[in-house]
C-alpha cells in the first residue's frame, strides 16, 4: 500500500493531541489508543492503520495498540422529523428519499480513550 498523505497528517494531528493530553504523564508507557472515526470522515481506516506506526516511530506511542470504532453516519430528515442512517454515496432519507441536509454524527475523529 502507498502511504497516503491525508492519513499521515491525520496521524500527526493525533500525535500532537496525545502529547498535549499526556504531558503530565510523560513517564508512563501508552498501551492502547482508542479512536472513534465517523463513516463520513473521509479517513481510510486501512491507510490510517498503515500510517499510524510510521508516524508514531520514535515516540512514546510507538508500541501502542490502535483500536478503532466506526461511528455510523446519522442524518436528520426534516420531512420525516427523525434521525436516519445515511451512507456516503446517498445522503438521502431511507424512508422518504428526500436529501438530508443535517448531519447528526458521522464526520468526526475522536480520541476516545488512552490506556496507560
Ligand atoms: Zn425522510
Amino acid at each position: 500500500m502507498w502511504l497516503n498523505m491525508h492519513e499521515i497528517s491525520v496521524c500527526q494531528s493525533i500525535l500532537a493531541i496525545l502529547e498535549k493530553r499526556l504531558e503530565h504523564n510523560s513517564e508512563k508507557k501508552v498501551k492502547i489508543i482508542h479512536l472513534a472515526i465517523g463513516e463520513l470522515s473521509g479517513i481510510e481506516l486501512d491507510a490510517l492503520r498503515f500510517a499510524f506506526p510510521i508516524v508514531m516511530q520514535h515516540t512514546r506511542f510507538e508500541t501502542a495498540t490502535l483500536k478503532i470504532t466506526v461511528i455510523p453516519a446519522l442524518g436528520f430528515c426534516e420531512n420525516c422529523n427523525k434521525s436516519v442512517k445515511i451512507s456516503s454515496a446517498f445522503r438521502c432519507c431511507s424512508d422518504c428519499k428526500k436529501p438530508i441536509s443535517k448531519l447528526i454524527q458521522g464526520d468526526e475523529l475522536l480520541i476516545k480513550e488512552v490506556e496507560l
